[in-house]
Order: structure tokens, then sequence, then C-alpha cells
């Protein structure tokens, strides 16, 4: 989607600080970091919410969850780390390009707020 800020950024368009990528995904550092690890794991293909994914994405969904995986073993957080998805503006969503947020290295409180 041409005007969609995470396409730019899977894009190459506007720059981030990148951590990996693939033919399928590409993660990048948060610009406002919410904890010593922050990193942002999005598909490439442009899908604006987890609401708007289709049943075909099941797998593509899946392969995104072990992405973050990988990236919170590589990045030194795999003994404790939390995966959010944000649904929704009510929910906190402010880009609507799904994406899960990988947060580490500091210890997080429950319940979200
Ligand atoms: P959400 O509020 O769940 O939609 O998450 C969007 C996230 O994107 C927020 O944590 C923002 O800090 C982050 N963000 C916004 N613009 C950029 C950018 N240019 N580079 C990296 N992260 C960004
Ligand atoms: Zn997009």
């Amino acid at each position: 989607m041409s005007d969609c800020l995470f396409c730019k950024i899977a894009g190459g368009e506007i720059p981030s600080k990148k951590v990996y990528e693939d033919d399928e995904f590409f993660a990048f550092h948060d610009i406002s970091p919410q904890a010593p690890t922050h990193v942002l794991v999005i598909p490439r293909r442009h899908i604006a919410s987890l609401e708007d994914a289709a049943a075909d994405d099941e797998a593509l969904l899946g392969r995104l969850l072990l992405v973050c995986r990988r990236l919170a073993r590589e990045l030194g957080i795999e003994t404790g780390y939390r995966v959010v998805n944000n649904c929704g503006a009510p929910a906190g969503q402010s880009v609507f390009h799904v994406h899960f947020h990988l947060l580490g290295g500091r210890p997080m409180g429950w319940p979200p707020g």
C-alpha cells in the first residue's frame, strides 16, 4: 500500500534500524522503545490488522510468530519476553499494518495497561 508507513519501511523507502529480513518478513527497532529490547516484526504484505487477516493467512501468521521467537533468541531475551499485537484503535493500534511487538530485557507487569 503506497501510503502505509510500515510498507515504506519494509521497502526501504523510509529508514529504520533493521534487525531481520527475509522474503516474507521484516523486523526493526521501535522508534519509541518501551523496553530495553523493543522490535517490531511485520509481514512484507500489507494486512491492516489481525482482524483483516484471512483464513489463508494462517501459515503466514504462524511463521511470523516463529520469527519473533528466533529474534528473541538472537537478541538474547529468550528467557523472558513478550509478543504483543494491538488490534484496533481502542487496543492501542496506531499503525494499520499488522505487526507484533517483541519486548524484553526488563520484568513485565500483568495485566498490561
Ligand atoms: P501500535 O501502536 O501497536 O500500532 O504500534 C506502532 C508502533 O510503531 C509504536 O510502538 C511506534 O513507536 C512505532 N513506530 C512508529 N513510527 C515508527 C518508525 N518510523 N520507525 C519505527 N517504529 C515506529
Ligand atoms: Zn502496509
